[in-house]
């Protein structure tokens, strides 16, 4: 059962994606000013654990459900990414939040934090490649493109949690919220009760999946901007005709899984229960038993029934901690090969060692800030999402 969980197996493109090569187009900076400790450094871990003693209640640190164990080990709290920035509010007396996560998490956090708290990210280069594939100046292109078929005033913006603050900014001040994975439906019924169309940003298979599945509209009805191509590759007329633009953006994790991967566990494990992330493609989802966020596949397999098998499509240091922490069930990765967040595995211990013994020297390292602008307006869309009636969304 759990302990006899299988790793799957690397391939050339994953050795890429676990840092042993650069992809420059998607990162935001691989410098890390001062010395990194050496990985291979026996007493990281010591290290760690007395920098976060000799800071004592001045840190907290978040960390996230993808996050690699040898962090995790040093996180106050775990979760997805709102819970973690919701956390952070709620240790005002933390003058730092070390955040286990990537950049537009760190984000959140700080704006959803009071001016004294300083946000750190141990390693800058821990960026998402869904949040990068919608850039600000490419979404306010597509707004003119809108603009100019006629149908800006009745299009509300949504978009998932997992985008910059500038892009969150952007869907506050045209009269949108954010949305999680968890509140996705929610959040699109009230956009629609608003005005007659949705952009949704910047994960199409979310928007897709929460439109057609729990929206009960129809895959004609979804239109995809590609911000690649001029007018996002789309007429006046199929903008007018549609009732959601897709933003061309997608998670580079959850995207690789493919329908053949549920035919293949299927055959292979007996019995087995499929359960994936909505940010996986339409066809996935389709064939799969269970749909839920990251909290929701978490609960799930925790208290299923022991014996049973679970296929699980979302990021393998999770899938890997549920087969820790369910022993006694058939926990398998929905896919034979490898595939971590490559940006989220950024954050390793000789950065978090860094980040904490900086400011245990009274070195403030790679603070996120959001300028107030930009964090006035993304929190006007944060506040339009938590006023949404139901529970307390989660995400990611
Ligand atoms: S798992 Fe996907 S959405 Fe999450 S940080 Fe990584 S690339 Fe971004």
């Amino acid at each position: 059962m759990g302990d006899t969980f299988t790793e799957p197996q690397p391939t050339p493109l994953a050795l890429l994606l676990l840092g042993h090569g650069s992809d420059p187009g998607s990162e935001r900076g691989v410098d890390c000013p001062g010395d990194l400790p050496s990985p291979s450094d026996p007493l990281l871990v010591e290290r760690a654990r007395a920098a976060k003693a000799a800071l004592g209640d001045r840190v907290f640190i978040l960390g996230h459900h993808y996050q690699r164990q040898e962090v995790i080990d040093f996180a106050d709290v775990t979760g997805d990414s709102f819970k973690l920035a919701q956390q952070a509010a709620a240790h005002p007396e933390a003058e730092f939040i070390v955040f286990e996560g990537v950049h537009f998490m760190a984000e959140s956090a700080d704006i959803l934090t009071s001016p004294d708290q300083q946000v750190i990210l141990p390693d800058l280069a821990a960026g998402c490649s869904m949040a990068d594939m919608a850039a600000i100046e490419q979404v306010e292109d597509c707004w003119t493109a809108l603009e100019a078929a006629g149908i800006a005033d009745v299009t509300v913006p949504i978009t998932y949690m997992n985008s910059t603050a500038a892009i969150k900014a952007f869907t506050g001040r045209h009269g949108g919220a954010v949305c999680t994975s968890s509140n996705a439906e929610r959040s699109l019924q009230w956009a629609f009760e608003q005005g007659e169309k949705v952009l949704f940003l910047p994960d199409q298979h979310l928007g897709r999946n929460t439109a057609v599945r729990d929206l009960g509209l129809s895959l004609d009805d979804c239109v995809v901007y590609n911000p690649n191509r001029p007018g996002g590759g789309l007429t006046a007329d199929q903008l007018r005709a549609a009732r959601v633009i897709l933003w061309k953006g997608h998670c580079s994790v959850h995207g690789r899984f493919t329908p053949d991967c549920v035919d293949e566990v299927r055959e292979r494990v007996p019995g087995v229960n499929v359960i994936v992330h909505p940010e996986c493609q339409y066809e996935v989802v389709e064939k799969a038993d269970v749909v839920g966020s990251t909290e929701k596949i978490i609960a799930t397999i925790n208290a299923a029934e022991p014996g049973s098998a679970w296929a699980v499509g979302t990021e393998l240091n999770l899938v890997k901690r549920l087969a820790m922490t369910n022993p006694d069930k058939e926990i398998v990765y929905l896919d034979r090969t490898v595939c971590f967040c490559s940006t989220m595995n950024r954050i390793d211990l000789p950065h978090l060692v860094w980040a904490l013994e900086s400011l245990v020297s009274g070195t403030v390292v790679n603070r996120i800030e959001v300028d107030p602008d930009t964090s006035h307006w993304a929190r006007v869309a944060l506040d339009r999402m938590l006023a949404l009636p139901g529970p307390t969304p989660t995400r990611d």
